[in-house]
């Protein structure tokens, strides 16, 4: 009976040490996993400084381009005073045919 209790006290410790060492790797581990964060939220901080310091250069052309005036020329050689359509350097009535 006192043997067990031996074994019993034995398991015991094993287990505490056990459970010490696996409480120190996850503290080890979430330590790393803070790190990889801080480190990701930098860079993203760092992509979104660098969009607002340069926004897409495709979007003032798009935009540039809706606005845009007709590039046709009427009967008397005017030019078109219509806006052009969407995507086209035509309003509807000068847009090529094909
Ligand atoms: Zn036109």
């Amino acid at each position: 009976m006192r043997l067990l209790l031996c074994l019993l006290l034995l398991v015991q410790t094993t287990n505490k040490t056990e459970l010490r060492q696996r409480i120190a790797d996850l503290k080890v581990k979430a330590f790393e996993m803070q790190m990889q964060i801080e480190l990701l939220e930098r860079e993203l901080k760092d992509v979104e400084e660098a969009e607002a310091q340069q926004p897409p250069p495709v979007a003032a052309p798009a935009k540039a381009a809706v606005k845009a005036r007709c590039a046709g020329h009427t009967k008397d050689g005017q030019r078109c005073s219509r806006n052009a359509e969407a995507g086209s350097r035509y309003c509807w009535q000068h847009k090529p045919r094909r």
